[in-house]
């Protein structure tokens, strides 16, 4: 599923894709998945005027103050083709299709494509409530901290997930982080002292970082197929540290799996 370090690479392949391209034909479709369908032909004729990762949330801004703003969630992604090539998936998949006269721009099975002016950008909620970006340059730690502080009662591996407090940790970091530094991802953010969840904000970040170029996604600093991570999606295996097997279990309202080595990241009293 897409994190923040791979919308922050989509970002950079579509920027170098679009920037400056002049749209000569944009289309969205109506999708299961997608919500809403925007009128994308008021682009035509726009200018790229910047692509930006903001959390998980892909803006794409055109030089006439309009905005496209998408979010893959759990099924999305982006492609990039040259005109005529050959999709890798199939064209009832696509929700948005952007084309300039060099490339194709295509957003599949992409829940949330909107068209925003630059009004409706400043009101979005979504973006409003975002907290802190982990993968932006002037990434606010101590307001990171104290958003993830708030949610004293969550459970630690929830509220990681939790956008509005901050933004870009999906499911594999979060596993992998709570590893990384200890931390029992079952137990309350109450129970964790400020230097521990600020090691855990701090590992975030430089986990997301390491991994934008792309490619395998790399926690132990280890590429090699199936030792790149160290708990996530490991259930029932040993522990790279302790050889312990590292479990796995469905956490919260939304059922997310979460690893980790019962172990290394002993039970919170
Ligand atoms: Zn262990």
């Amino acid at each position: 599923m897409p994190e923040g370090d791979t919308i922050f690479r989509t970002a950079d392949v579509l920027r170098a894709t679009l920037a400056g391209r002049r749209i000569t034909a944009a289309r969205a479709q109506p999708r299961p998945g997608l919500r809403r369908v925007p009128d994308l032909s008021r682009l035509v004729g726009a200018r790229v005027a910047g692509v930006e990762a903001r959390g998980k949330h892909l803006l794409i801004g055109f030089d006439n103050g309009l905005t496209l703003r998408s979010h893959l969630r759990m099924t999305g992604s982006w492609h990039r083709y040259r005109p005529g090539e050959r999709w890798r998936r199939p064209e009832w998949e696509a929700s948005a299709i952007l084309e300039t006269a060099e490339a194709v721009a295509v957003a599949f099975n992409t829940p949330v494509v909107e068209l925003l002016t630059q009004g409706e950008l400043r009101r979005s909620r979504p973006l409003r409530e975002l907290g802190p970006d982990l993968l932006s340059d002037s990434f606010d730690h101590a307001e990171a901290l104290r958003r993830v502080r708030e949610r004293g009662d969550t459970a630690l591996g929830i509220a990681m997930l939790d956008q509005r407090a901050v933004a870009g940790i999906g499911n594999v970091i979060k596993s992998e982080v709570a590893f990384l530094e200890r931390l029992d991802p079952w137990a309350p953010v109450a129970r964790f002292t400020d230097d521990e969840l600020g090691a855990a904000l701090r590992a975030a970040r430089r986990v997301l970082q390491a991994n934008t170029r792309g490619g395998v996604r790399v926690t132990t600093g280890n590429e090699a197929r199936g030792q790149s991570l160290w708990v996530y999606g490991r259930a029932g295996r040993p522990c790279r540290r302790c050889g312990t097997p590292v479990r796995g279990a469905r956490q919260g309202d939304l059922a997310r799996l979460t690893y980790w080595c019962p172990r290394c990241q002993p039970p919170r009293a």
